[in-house]
């Protein structure tokens, strides 16, 4: 048995020194494109076990490698491929399983470009069809199948809403019908749902939010059977071409050794600042898996171990000033995209959404002008709650 299978997975990702030359404590970044060979029968034998052996950095690369086992192992699948960002991630995962004019099903609320990548690129280019479906019952899926159906690509619970699908239901519907089935699993990070267990096919993250966790990287993985690996390392990687940097996949290395225990700060933090905002009378509205008036805890308690710190809320107003003002009167929560690092971040959706559409429109969307989404970051809660409290106040 090899080592690594007899440990826990906090052991696992804390504990790499006994790969490393001379008993380095933290491994190399092989920061070379190619690999040079003993002589011709070596080399030889390289191109015949390419995915085993390092050629050339558009393909396999130690560092890299070293990163892609530890999330295999952390999420339970036999391989993983990186990419250089979510993204890239998704865009080759989608690839490997759909074809031109496959039909693929999703939900209504996907994070933005993954949808887009879908409807306004791979349909207009190579006539792939797209159904959009509510998704918190199997039957919206089964309902949408079709004759040419290829792919059900899930996110649940979803970033923009935090909606979820029953994982392991679907995941059977579509192995019944032979339809492939992709997750993007970023909100709970590899820790806290396990899909590839439940029957999923390709497990996706972003590494740029949790996996990474210090704002610094930004890359993408996805994880599944070593079958469907290899045929996306063969084409959809090497092929495209958008391969991972070693500094990048080093500094992802350094991030994994502390994932448990940053995910179990973030929780803490974020029931803290959920309960606050929840008990606030200016807060309308809590968007949470944990929160009290979330409405689909059950299939939450069956297919989740862990609440993450990602969280949405609206504010008991709709004057665009009162929401400018509590945004600018935050202190610790800093105005950005993206989530997931050590630190507190807010963005409000009317701010693209303001840009396209009138806010009479982005209500049809079930958001409203003082719709807000917060990261919850590593600070003290006291501290956040404080901040919370006083730009609220500004209201
Ligand atoms: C950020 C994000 C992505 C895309 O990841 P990048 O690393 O930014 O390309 C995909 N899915 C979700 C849910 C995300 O939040």
């Amino acid at each position: 048995m090899e080592k690594k299978d007899r440990f826990s997975f906090e052991t696992h990702l804390a504990h790499d020194a006994e790969r490393n030359p001379n008993g380095a404590v933290v491994p190399p970044i092989y920061q070379n494109s190619l690999f040079t060979f003993e002589g011709w029968d070596d080399i030889d034998e390289a191109f015949d076990n390419r995915l085993d052996r390092f050629i050339y950095s558009r393909g396999k690369n130690p560092t890299v490698k070293a990163v892609e086992e530890k999330l295999a192992t952390l999420a339970g699948g036999e391989k993983s491929q990186l990419f250089p960002s979510g993204m890239g991630a998704i865009s080759a995962a989608v690839m490997h399983c759909v074809n031109a004019g496959d039909h693929v099903i999703t939900i209504k609320n996907l994070y933005g470009p993954a949808s887009n990548f879908l409807a306004s690129y791979l349909k207009p280019k190579f006539g792939v069809e797209v159904t959009f479906v509510e998704g918190k019952e199997v039957s919206d899926f089964e309902n949408a199948i079709q004759e040419n159906t290829s792919l059900i690509y899930l996110e649940s619970p979803s970033s923009a809403v935090f909606s979820l699908q029953d994982i392991e239901a679907v995941a059977k519907l579509a192995k019944s019908k032979g339809i492939k089935t992709i997750i993007d699993n970023t909100w709970t990070s590899p820790i806290y749902q396990k899909p590839l267990a439940m029957g999923i096919d390709l497990e996706i993250h972003s590494c740029s939010k949790y996996i990474g966790g210090h704002s610094d990287v930004v890359a993408g993985v996805v994880i599944g059977s070593a079958k469907d690996i290899d045929a996306i390392t063969l084409k959809e990687y090497e092929w495209i071409g958008a391969k991972m940097a070693p500094f990048e996949a080093w500094l992802l290395l350094r991030s994994l050794r502390t994932l448990p225990v940053r995910m179990k700060q973030h929780v803490e933090n974020a029931k803290a600042v959920a309960e606050f905002l929840e008990n606030h009378p200016k807060v309308q509205l809590l968007r949470w898996p944990g929160a009290k008036s979330f409405d689909q805890k059950a299939l939450a308690a069956k297919q989740m171990t862990g609440l993450t710190g990602l969280m949405g809320f609206q504010l008991r107003t709709e004057s665009l000033d009162n929401i400018k003002a509590f945004v600018n009167g935050l202190q610790l929560f800093q105005l950005g995209v993206s989530w997931g690092g050590h630190e507190s971040l807010i963005y409000a959706p009317a701010i693209s959404y303001l840009k396209e559409l009138s806010p009479e429109q982005f209500k049809g969307l079930g958001i409203s002008l003082g719709d807000m989404r917060i990261s919850v970051g590593l600070e003290n809660k006291e501290d956040l709650i404080a901040d919370l409290d006083q730009a609220l106040s500004l209201i």
